[in-house]
This record gives structure tokens, sequence and C-alpha cells, in this order.
């Protein structure tokens, strides 16, 4: 098999309200770019990557200079060809390769007449457990949506816990001062009794507040305290003072990190994104390590459609040691662009595909559709808070917004 072609798609798809977060906001909606390598047997193996637009679909076009030509089954050697480690320096392809080693395993799959998890060792279990992923959000232009306080908070979890069935809840923060997050994680763990609960400010605070809030929390069913701090030394110090297991999406990103944090222990939990490693295979690598090494391992979220949420899903069959529940955005979406819709949650599960390849192909309509609302609303800063365009989030943070500012902001819909 040999690549012939590879097309990229940038595509908005719009979520139930706008969800915020530690730096800014998703402001109503996702920005995704679809990637499709084409074969010389006709097969058409489908990627994904976060963000996009005219530069990201020029990316993807640019790749063709290296990858027409090269069998697919070859993906160590195109790790070298596209994100060679000292390369990478200059054009920092990481998150390029991923999709790319995406499509190669979805077209393998579609070859051989198996799912890629037949070709990542096999799957262990049918089926991936989610956790809720609860977010303060702002209100839609027609007033519903809002998450703001404790009350609204805790609605979301039992609503998302009677539509899809979940028994652990994260909540995301980073967004209001620290005392009053306190107090809406408290709700919420009060609220959903027995379920586990797991909380993530996106490294905002200062050491001491993340002792801090971690102390105060050491009574609560948590799965694990995500990134209280930036940097494996302010994890380490944290880690000292607070009784329950520490994970990062944000400081063991990639083998040196994990090289560091095995050495020296700074978090117990590596949340593995099939994004930021480079590849799903990647983060089977890891998961090896971190089974070694006796680290826990969980799978990260950092926005999906579906195709990416089907890596996810190949990805979490696979590892042994995946000892807590996955994250995904993806119950935030209103729609997706793989046919049949939306991949169903049953019992906080989503059923791991079983067709050749990654199992979801595209629906070409939806695809355009959503390509042209692409077009005619282009991207958003994700690094900005629609509300306070001045603002942005210093590390450790200070400028907390302000739990009674309920004003609607004005996004692009
Ligand atoms: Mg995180």
């Amino acid at each position: 098999m040999k690549i012939v072609e590879i097309r990229a798609t940038t595509v908005t798809v719009p979520l139930e309200a706008p969800l915020r977060h530690a730096n800014g906001c998703h402001w109503g909606r996702f920005v995704r770019t679809i990637v499709e390598i084409e074969a010389d047997n006709g097969l058409i193996g489908l990627g994904e990557m976060g963000g996009g637009g005219e530069s990201a679909e020029a990316v993807f076009r640019a790749m063709k200079g290296y990858l027409v030509g090269h069998d697919p089954a070859r993906l160590e050697e195109m790790r070298f060809k596209i994100a060679n480690p000292t390369a990478s320096l200059y054009n920092n392809r990481t998150q390029v390769l991923a999709a790319l080693e995406f499509a190669c395993l979805d077209l393998l799959g579609q070859a051989f007449g198996v799912p890629v998890h037949d070709l990542l060792g096999g799957k262990l279990q049918d089926e991936v457990p989610f956790a809720s992923y609860l977010f303060f959000r702002y209100p839609n232009a027609d007033g519903s949506g809002e998450v703001r306080t404790p009350t609204q908070l805790v609605e979301q979890a039992k609503a998302l816990k009677k539509a899809h069935g979940f028994t652990s809840h994260k909540l995301k923060g980073g967004v209001f001062h620290p005392d009053y997050e306190l107090e809406c994680y408290r709700a919420v763990a009060a609220a959903v009794g027995e379920d586990r609960v797991r909380f993530d400010p996106n490294a905002v605070w200062s050491t001491e507040q993340g002792i801090r809030f971690g102390q105060a929390i050491e009574d609560l069913n948590n799965d694990y305290l995500e990134d209280p701090v930036f940097g494996l030394h302010a994890m380490r110090r944290t880690r000292e003072k607070v009784r329950m297991p520490l994970a990062t999406n944000t400081v063991v990103v990639g083998f040196e990190q994990l090289a560091a944090n095995v050495l020296d222990t700074a978090v117990d939990v590596i949340l593995l994104d099939t994004t930021f490693w480079g590849g799903i295979r990647p983060c089977v690598k890891a998961a090896g390590i971190c089974e070694t090494f006796g680290l826990g391992v969980a799978v990260h979220s950092s926005g999906e459609l579906g195709v990416q949420l089907a890596t996810m899903l190949h990805l979490g069959a696979v590892i042994p040691n995946l000892s807590f529940a996955a994250d995904a955005h993806y119950h935030h979406l209103r729609d997706d662009v793989i046919q049949g819709g939306p991949l169903p949650y049953r019992n906080g599960r989503i059923r791991v595909p079983a067709g050749p390849g990654l199992g979801v192909r595209l629906d070409r309509e939806k695809l355009a559709h959503y390509a042209e609302e692409y077009r005619r609303l282009g991207s958003y800063p994700y690094d900005k808070d629609p509300l306070r365009p001045a603002w942005c989030a210093t590390v450790p943070n200070d400028r907390w917004a302000d739990p009674k500012d309920d004003r609607t902001p004005e996004v692009p819909r």
C-alpha cells in the first residue's frame, strides 16, 4: 500500500454552551481539522487535529511532499520523516504526526480487515468508561446553558449522570477564586453520593494554594487532583503534603518528561492524550513504561470529534493499566461529522468501535456543512475570555473571574 493523497478539512461543530477554563473559553463550538489519507488501493484513512483553518490545511498539504509513495505500515519511519526530534526544534509537528498516525492505522486496519485495537495488542475491554467532565459555562444568547453557581453545577452533574450514566465526575476549574471553586467541588461531590470525583484547575495555582485546596478535599471520594500547579517541581512539592494521587496532562506529555518523573516522581497518574503524545502508539508505549514503574494511567481529552474519540477508545481498550475513567468533551457537542451521528454513552461507557480500522467513517454531508460553518465563523481564540478581552491568566494566577458576573458574552454563532 502506498499513500497517494492527503486532504485536510477544517470544521466547526457547535457546543451546547460556551465552556470556560483557566485560560479562557471554548466560544460555543469546537474547531477541528479532519485529515484524510488516500492510498493507491482506494482506501481512505481518517485523522483529526485540534484547531485549524488555512494554516492547518496548508501544513497537511505540505506533508504530501514527505509521504506520497510512503507505505502507511512504516509508522516508525514516518515518525522520523515528520517529527525527527532534532529537526522538530524547527517545526514542532507532534500534533500533525498524531493525525497522520491515526489515518495510517485506519488504513492498515481497513486493509487487514481488523479494528485498530487488534493492531495494538488486542482489546482487554469492549467499552471504555468516561467521566462526566463538568464545566463552568457562559449562557447562550437565549439565556440557556449557564453554569456559574454551585446549584447550577450540581444540576449539570445530575443531568449528565441521568443522560449518560456517569459514575465519575470531573470538574474543570481554574476560572474563579479557589475558595469559590472548593465550595462548588464539594457541592458536586455531595450531590453524586458514592460516585468518584476529580478536579482540574489547569495548573494555575501557587504551590501553597495547591496544597491548601488538596488538603481541603482529602475526605472526598477523589480519583486524583489534576494539575493543581505547573511544573514537575511544584507538583512534587504539592505531592509531599497532599494525601491523594496527583495527575497531569501538562508536565508529562513526552518521554523525556516521563523519564524525569520516573527518576524523581512528582505525578502519580499520567493522562495520555493521543494528540499531545504524537499518536495512539506512543501512548501505548508510555502506558507500558507507567505499568513498569507502577504509575497510574488515564485517557486525556483535548477536545474531540468522532475520529479522535475513536483513537481514545482504541487506546483505552488495549492498555491493561487504565485504572480510571477516561475524559471526553464529547457529550458537550451538539453533533459530529461521523456516519450515524455521535457515538452514544451507555452506563457512562462508550463501546469500542468493532469495524475495520478506527471503525468510524465520515458523513460527507455533515463534513461539508460544518466546513461551511467554519468558513462562515472562522476560528476563535481558545486563550481569551469573551467577557474580559484584555485579560490573561498568569501562573500562578490571581486574576479570577467574578462568580457574580452573570452577563452573556457575544460570541459568533
Ligand atoms: Mg487537565
